[in-house]
C-alpha cells in the first residue's frame, strides 16, 4: 500500500507557513514503512531538531480506480481516520530552499501514524467532521473538513489523474493550523467528533 498526503489544503495553516494557497491539490507521498505499529512508542528521530506534528483526516481507499470522476470519488473510500503527517521542518526548509524533494524530511520510517477507523456511513455530512489533537491533555491542533480548500472527492479525482489507487491506500487530506514541535516524552491522542482513534508516546 502506499500513502498519499495532500500539502496546504486548509487556507489558516498554508498562511501560517507562508505558503501560497494552492490553486490545485498539492500532494506527496510516503511509503507503507511510514506507518507506526499499533501500540508502538514513536522514537524521535536522531536526523532533525525541529520536528513538526501535523493531524490529518485519513481516507481509506476501498476499491482500485485510475481517471475517476468527481461524482463517482465516494465510492472509492469507505473508512475515515485519524493521523500524523510528522515532518522534520528543519530538513524540509532546506530542501525547500534548494528546490529539492521532500521525501526525507517527510517519508522517513514510522512519520505516519494512524489510529483506528469509522465507517464513513456514521458520518452524516463529510463536509463538517470536527477533529483534533490532544498533547499531554493539552488541545495543540482542532480543524473541520469543513475548512478544506479541496474535498475528499475533489482529492481522489485529482490524484487518480496520475497515480491509480488500490484498495488499502491512504489519503492524508492535509492539516489544519496550529501545527508545532514535537518533544520526547510527549504524549498523543487524537479524535475525530470526540472518538479517541489514535494514541502513543513519543520516545
Ligand atoms: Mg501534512
Amino acid at each position: 500500500m502506499k500513502i498519499i498526503c495532500i500539502g496546504r489544503n486548509y487556507i489558516a495553516h498554508a498562511k501560517e507557513l507562508k505558503n501560497p494557497v494552492p490553486e490545485k491539490p498539492v500532494f506527496f507521498m510516503k511509503p507503507d514503512t511510514a506507518l507506526l505499529p499499533k501500540k508502538n512508542p514513536f522514537f524521535y528521530p536522531d536526523f532533525t531538531n525541529d520536528l513538526h506534528f501535523e493531524a490529518e483526516l485519513v481516507l481509506k481507499i476501498c476499491k482500485n480506480g485510475r481517471h475517476i470522476e468527481e461524482e463517482f470519488a465516494h465510492k472509492y473510500y469507505d473508512e475515515i481516520g485519524i493521523g500524523i503527517d510528522f515532518t522534520a521542518r528543519d530538513l524540509q526548509a532546506e530542501c525547500k530552499q534548494k528546490g529539492l524533494p521532500w521525501e526525507i524530511a517527510k517519508a522517513f520510517d514510522q512519520s505516519a501514524p494512524v489510529g483506528s477507523f469509522l465507517p464513513k456511513d456514521d458520518f452524516k455530512n463529510l463536509n463538517n467532521i470536527q477533529f483534533s489533537l490532544l498533547i499531554n491533555n493539552e488541545t495543540r491542533q482542532e480543524g473541520n473538513s469543513k475548512d478544506m480548500i479541496f474535498s475528499f472527492d475533489q482529492i481522489i479525482a485529482y490524484v487518480s489523474k496520475f497515480i491509480t489507487l488500490r484498495i488499502g491506500d491512504y489519503i492524508f487530506t492535509g492539516t489544519p493550523k496550529g501545527v508545532g514541535p514535537t518533544k520526547i516524552d510527549d504524549h498523543f491522542e487524537a479524535f475525530i467528533e470526540g472518538k479517541k482513534l489514535l494514541a502513543f508516546n513519543v520516545k
